[in-house]
């Protein structure tokens, strides 16, 4: 059966199980079961620091592209992003990840001091930069300053996909090329892209299928497309939940040892979307931890949950809805287990 050899599955293989939900209780079922063969019952937290909306890139899918005038733009300082890992550290988390557009007031000098900063006061716990395509120079010296982890999803691994998405300034082989780099500076990488963004095909989810076989990503980040109002595609559908489910089981039993989140987009679709991700495969959640007055700033897309509570009612919450599944969060790194 497909399901239990899925590395080697033809793309006709993968296409059919993409395509067919009439085999989705089993494929579920198949990728819990590998889920817990690698990593039991335990769900990682990742706390999630979006500490600046400014970006440079024209993204046509998000919400804090340059060109949306509208967006009400903020930065927050050294102290500010440092009173949100104080924060998360009481509440347990042993991961931070400073996530932001691309935004050059932020040099190579304050990223590192950021990243030292809480690389020494936080000696158990992992940094972990979501900050865009940087140069192999300016990611070595992050490493270097204590990030071990960096998360840059490749958004669609078809070079024509990958121009209908984003302006012709950026390419998918750029993006690539920096996930490559990653790796050879030695962090663990995490890699993804959006489900059900505007003109994706069954094929082109193979192509990124296959070009995560290539990568060997630590961890994989996917989640439903969402259009926003003041984007090119806010008229486009988003990805629906049922494709979403069966791409992160697809990935559990691809990838057993991989990070998988159960995203806030995906819960921001369906109101129980993360416990249903968790169900399917996924082993990590990410919640919020930047301070509320900005989080509704971070809009990457309409209607994102979790921006009115506070990082402890997060944290909380969370714990209830990991729990209503049958697995538990555990206050560890999470690192990968190959
Ligand atoms: N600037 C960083 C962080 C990007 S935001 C970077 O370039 O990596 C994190 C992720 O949000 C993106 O990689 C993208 O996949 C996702 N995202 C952006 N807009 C979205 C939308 N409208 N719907 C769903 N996900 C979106």
């Amino acid at each position: 059966m497909v399901l239990y050899d899925i590395k080697n599955a033809t793309d006709e293989e993968l296409k059919a199980l993409i395509e067919n939900s009439a085999n989705d209780e089993l494929l579920f079922a198949a990728a819990d079961s590998v889920r817990r063969s690698h990593y039991g019952d335990e769900v990682y937290l990742r706390g999630l620091i979006e500490f600046t909306n400014y970006c440079k890139n024209d993204c046509y899918y998000c919400g804090i592209r340059r060109s949306n005038r509208q967006a009400v733009r903020y930065r927050l300082t050294k102290e500010e992003i440092l009173k949100c890992c104080r924060d998360g550290y009481v509440l347990g988390y042993k991961t931070f990840v400073l996530q932001g557009g691309e935004d050059p007031y932020y040099t190579d000098d304050m990223i590192c001091e950021i990243v030292s900063k809480i690389h020494s006061e936080y000696t158990d716990c992992a940094v972990t930069l979501s900050i865009g395509e940087k140069s192999k120079e300016s990611y070595r010296r992050y490493f270097d300053a204590g990030a071990e982890r960096y998360l840059l999803r490749h958004e669609t691994a078809n070079e024509a996909h990958y121009k209908k998405l984003h302006p012709n300034c950026m390419s998918g082989a750029a993006r690539k090329q920096c996930l490559y780099q990653l790796k050879e500076i030695g962090y663990q990488v995490g890699t993804g892209f959006m489900v059900g963004s505007p003109f994706q095909t069954t094929e082109d989810l193979i192509v990124d299928l296959r070009f995560m076989q290539e990568l060997m990503p630590d961890m994989i980040g996917i989640g439903p497309f969402i259009p926003h109002s003041q984007t090119p595609f806010s008229s486009f559908v988003g990805g629906t939940l049922e494709l979403t489910l069966r791409m992160i089981a697809i990935l559990r039993l691809m990838f057993p040892y991989a990070l998988i989140p159960a995203t806030t987009a995906l819960g921001t679709i369906d109101a129980l979307g993360r416990e249903k991700g968790l169900k399917a495969g996924a082993n990590v959640v990410m919640p919020n931890l930047s301070p509320v007055k900005v989080r509704k700033q971070y809009e990457l897309y309409d209607n994102k949950i979790c921006t009115g509570e506070e990082s402890a009612q997060c944290r909380g919450c969370l714990e209830r809805r990991v729990n209503s599944v049958g697995y538990r969060i555990v206050n560890s790194r999470g690192d990968v287990r190959r």
